[in-house]
């Protein structure tokens, strides 16, 4: 499922249908109360153009002037039913409207997060961001005008048609002599505006990750003085959505247009016809007056529903990339029938080989990690240390070899119970724009104050949080923002604390610690790991000594293991990367 979404040319009705099936149907009550008020809201228009032959031939041409205050009270109460139909028609259908696209919207959000990883390294957070707000949005826009407007108009079309017909079959066939020719330039035109409409929603992706990009890197944005550049391309690319949405106007406008032409030549067939039949003799002024109205009323509505052809593209558009994600399936599931959880905890890697892409990241790597022991994991920068954090915690699959805790394959586990086994400890744990009490509790309910005050001092986050003026309700910031590094990671223990799993994994902080707070951090994670079955990501080798076991990689593979004295002296790669370790004077432990 890994490609990024296909980008298709999928035509309007097979994509509406399929709103229709799935988030429309269920609500067809609502839709069918709401197509009887557009019919009576619709309807109106016809019943107005008939009382119109009356009103000449019996009161304007027959002088019957009671009947005047019958046909004048009849049509103030048609225009009160009108009135009320309209109103109750749009409250359900903003109702329903409302209602669908939340739920596209949720849908496609938790369809989103069971992806796999690999579709987020394609899709950038503001593309995904644009898909569900955007594209939905398009799609309620549409819904607006295509329903409120449209069916409305279509029920007036159809029964100003009827009227129409019945007051002159041949009038109503000339007025629509212009019809045929407008076939071809319609299929013409919505081929063009769906291909832009397609186009302009890319363009507005491309916006939305410029935009989080550069908000996402603000700092570096500034300190490498690169607001004129960002400025410029932000400048470009919606240069290139003004330069579509003229296109893109003038495409839809370009259909009302020919109506009007049409709609004219039409009036002229109606006028030489009728004109002579009139003064023959053959029919009355009051009905050619009524077929005239009947025309002039469809007028607007015909333009209206015209216009159409545009916002259709552009709903097509949107909902064929909503529909395109929500087609995609992880590869990364739940096995068919998942062996329950592991009641031992040792984790052994065998012959795991993984590419991403042409990229090669493991290449055979083998070793085993000691239930309740502490395995570190070094080797220079590309090694495959993350992605072999990843393979425990199946957020990448291996192409071959094998995962198994405590016996069990991961990939025999469901995906739930096996990331339940572990605990997290990284430099970029996710902190969110919520209290530090939400930020280490997470969605737990069941921690008591004394159990949270422990936490904290087994974290080294005492301190710091009794010297905030609001304590654990101190905001965290936008991602974080407001904690340094080392904040950071003791918050992450904190976590890993409470949640209290026989796994603990520790990407080590790149980022360099003063030597108080990296001493008392190691300590806090000294106590977390004892008992649990750890690996740690090791970038300062001095903080490993003491691990049970090392295992060295390069290039995809295991190329040594043992303890740190052991590997110091065979005198091989770790014996290498620390000397220049040291040299380099990083020996803060
Ligand atoms: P380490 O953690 O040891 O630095 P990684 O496991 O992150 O190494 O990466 C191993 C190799 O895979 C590296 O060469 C890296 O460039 C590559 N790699 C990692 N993630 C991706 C990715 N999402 N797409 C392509 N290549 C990747």
């Amino acid at each position: 499922m890994t490609q990024p979404d296909p980008k298709t040319d999928a035509r309007a009705l097979p994509l509406l249908g399929r709103l229709w099936r799935e988030y429309l149907k269920k609500h067809w009550p609502w839709l069918v109360a709401a197509a009887v008020l557009m019919t009576i809201e619709g309807s109106m228009l016809g019943v107005l153009s008939y009382a119109l032959q009356p009103m000449f031939d019996r009161v304007l041409v027959g002088g019957d002037e009671a009947f005047i205050y019958i046909l004048g009270g009849g049509i103030t109460a048609l225009f009160c039913i009108r009135a009320v139909a309209g109103v109750s028609q749009r409250i359900i259908l903003t109702r329903v409207g409302q209602i669908s696209v939340a739920e596209m919207q949720t849908d496609l959000v938790s369809h989103m997060m069971s992806l796999d990883s690999a579709y987020f390294h394609d899709n950038a957070p503001g593309a995904l961001m644009e898909r569900v707000q955007g594209d939905t949005a398009a799609i309620q826009n549409v819904w607006k005008t295509l329903i409120q407007g449209a069916a409305r108009d279509a029920i007036a079309l159809i029964s100003l048609g009827v009227v129409a017909i019945m007051i002159d079959p041949f009038w109503t066939a000339a007025a629509l002599v212009g019809v045929p020719a407008l076939v071809i330039p319609t299929a013409i035109l919505q081929r063009y505006l769906r291909r832009k409409a397609g186009s302009m929603r890319d363009v507005a992706y491309d916006r939305s990750v410029r935009l989080s990009e550069v908000f996402h890197g603000i700092d570096l944005v500034k300190l490498s003085r690169l607001e004129g550049y960002q400025t410029n391309r932000f400048r470009e690319i919606v240069d290139r959505l003004v330069g579509m949405s003229i296109k893109f106007a003038g495409g839809g406008a370009l259909l009302p247009g020919l109506l009007d032409v049409m709609v004219g030549v039409g009036f002229f067939a109606v006028l030489v016809f009728g004109g002579q039949e009139i003064m023959s003799g053959e029919k009355t002024v009051g009905e050619f007056m009524s077929f005239f109205t009947a025309m002039a009323l469809a007028f607007q509505p015909m333009r209206r529903l015209a216009a159409l052809a545009g916002i259709l593209q552009t709903t097509a558009a949107s909902l064929d990339r909503v529909f395109s994600v929500l087609d995609l399936r992880a590869e990364i599931r739940d096995p068919a029938t998942p062996q329950p959880k592991p009641q031992t905890f040792e984790i052994k890697l065998e012959n795991l080989h993984f590419t991403y892409g042409e990229h090669p990241a493991l290449l055979g790597a083998s070793f085993t990690a000691e239930a309740g022991k502490t395995t570190a994991i070094v080797g220079p920068s590309g090694a495959g240390k993350s992605t072999i954090f990843n393979m425990l915690t199946r957020l990448v699959e291996p192409q071959k070899g094998s995962v198994t805790i405590g016996g069990v394959p991961v990939s025999q586990m469901t995906l739930r119970e096996l990331r339940s086994l572990f605990s997290f400890v990284t430099q970029d744990a996710p902190v969110f724009d919520e209290s530090l009490r939400e930020n280490i509790l997470l969605d737990r309910t069941d921690v008591n104050e004394d159990q949270l005050a422990r936490t904290l001092r087994d974290s080294d986050m005492e301190t710091y949080v009794a010297n905030l003026p609001a304590g654990l309700e101190t905001r965290a910031g936008p991602r974080g923002s407001n904690l340094s590094g080392g904040q950071r990671q003791r918050l992450a223990i904190a976590r890993a604390i409470l949640q209290d799993t026989p796994i603990l994994l520790l990407d080590e902080a790149t980022s360099a610690l003063d030597a108080q707070s990296e001493a008392a951090i190691q300590e806090a994670l000294e106590r977390l790991s004892k008992g649990r079955t750890t690996l740690v990501i090791a970038h300062r080798l001095a903080t490993i000594r003491n691990a049970d076991k090392i295992v060295v990689m390069d290039r995809g593979r295991v190329v040594d293991e043992g303890t740190h004295e052991e590997l110091l002296a065979r005198d091989g790669l770790y014996a290498g990367l620390y000397r220049l370790q040291f040299r380099e004077g990083d020996d803060r432990s």
